[in-house]
């Protein structure tokens, strides 16, 4: 079956990042630097304005840092995963990011819980980066 949920569109600056979640590998934009990692990537670093930044392997371990259960689905296709998890999980090596906990049921989904990254492979060019409990 098709996949008929919106997909990222990769572009220069984040095309990296989507070749490592197709290599299930999440990588962190970092600063040669000061050594700042940003999400979503930029041509510039945040911190510091340097202009040279490289793509580094994250250990794709976290926490849960916040979360909401959705129980209304915004479109159609939505309406097979209720309820699901949106999560922002602060990954290690200094970013948060917005994703799904899967794996695991919404009330079993707690702040500060462990995570670590699985990858879900929605199309031939596209992996998204979600999270699963530690157990
Ligand atoms: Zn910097």
């Amino acid at each position: 079956m098709a996949y008929d949920k919106p997909l990222p569109v990769p572009n220069a600056e984040s095309k990296p990042y989507w070749e490592g979640c197709k290599a299930h590998q999440l990588l962190l934009q970092t600063c040669d630097a000061c050594g700042h990692a940003q999400l979503y990537p930029r041509s510039l670093c945040t911190q510091c304005q340097g202009e040279s930044l490289s793509w580094r392997p994250s250990s794709g371990q976290g926490t849960v840092y916040s979360f909401t259960v959705v129980r209304r689905a915004p479109s159609q296709a939505f309406k097979q995963d209720l309820p699901y998890v949106i999560a922002i999980v602060e990954v290690e090596g200094g970013v948060r990011m917005m994703t799904n906990i899967i794996g695991c049921t919404p009330e079993e989904v707690q702040m500060g819980m462990p995570v670590r990254v699985v990858f879900d492979d929605v199309s031939q060019e596209i992996s998204l980066p979600k999270f699963e409990p530690v157990k």
